[in-house]
């Protein structure tokens, strides 16, 4: 079992999540997955901060869906949690983090979500693919430009990245997912991680400025306006 502080954002500890390390399982990438990744990490694209954008979205989306089921009444985990994103950056560890209180992922949704390229606009991508030169690094760039590249895009500023996640669904437990992006990833059980989703990239040496958090809040005001729904980066509301 290794464990790992958790914070809340507010910059408060929160239970350290514990996670069952002997139960880790190891899966293989979808084949259309390991040829996008290897795609992300070999690109010079300009405009990678673009990556804050794609994860503030997912958040946005799982809060959205939070919301709507809090008026099913069905029943969620820690339902009085606030709906909220938190950014928090780590200079010293060379670490962009980013947490919501939304939906969250069971271990078969992380497989599914996280391990297959079901996004329409990454299917379109590979395809575009395919018809352009793999020599060509300004034909790729466009490509990310034109079509996005949704989580993956954490990938264009991190060597690694871990996921802790757990399910709005009270009787589902939580999970850490990890992958360093080349062709697998390992999911294990987690204990004490909190509603929602927290996804840690570990910054490659030419992507620090993204430990900065004067740098991340002039990015969200760049891309991300209206998202209705508060964020806050190391503490502070945007
Ligand atoms: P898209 O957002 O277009 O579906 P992404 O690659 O950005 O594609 O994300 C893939 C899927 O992973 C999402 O559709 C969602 O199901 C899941 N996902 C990603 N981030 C989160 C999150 N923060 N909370 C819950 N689910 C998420
Ligand atoms: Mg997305």
């Amino acid at each position: 079992v290794s464990r790992c502080m958790s914070t809340d954002g507010t910059g408060a500890s929160a239970a350290s999540v514990e996670v069952d390390t002997a139960h880790t399982k190891s899966h293989s990438f979808q084949a259309e997955t390991t040829k996008l990744l290897d795609i992300v990490a070999k690109s010079l694209y300009s405009e990678r901060e673009v990556f804050v954008r794609e994860l503030i979205s997912n958040a946005a989306d799982a809060l959205e869906k939070l919301r709507y089921l809090q008026t099913t009444g069905e029943s969620i985990e820690q339902p009085d949690e606030p709906l909220q994103i938190s950014i928090t950056t780590d200079e010293e560890a060379g670490t962009f983090s980013i947490e919501d209180t939304g939906i969250g992922m069971s271990e078969e949704e992380l497989v599914e979500n996280l391990g297959t390229i079901a996004r329409s606009g990454s299917k379109a991508f590979i395809e575009k693919l395919g018809e352009t030169a793999t020599g060509n690094a300004q034909a790729r760039d466009n490509i990310i430009g034109q079509f996005g590249v949704g989580f993956y895009a954490g990938f264009m500023v991190g060597t690694d990245i871990t996921v802790y996640s757990k399910s709005y669904m009270p009787e589902v437990h939580g999970n850490m997912w990890h992958s360093t992006g080349h062709g697998s990833y390992d999911i294990a059980p987690a204990k004490h991680v909190r509603r929602g989703t927290k996804i840690v990239i570990k910054l490659r040496d030419d992507a620090t400025e993204f430990a900065k958090g004067d740098r991340v809040q002039e990015i969200i005001t760049k891309y991300s306006n209206f998202v209705g729904f508060p964020i806050t980066v190391n503490g502070s509301r945007i």
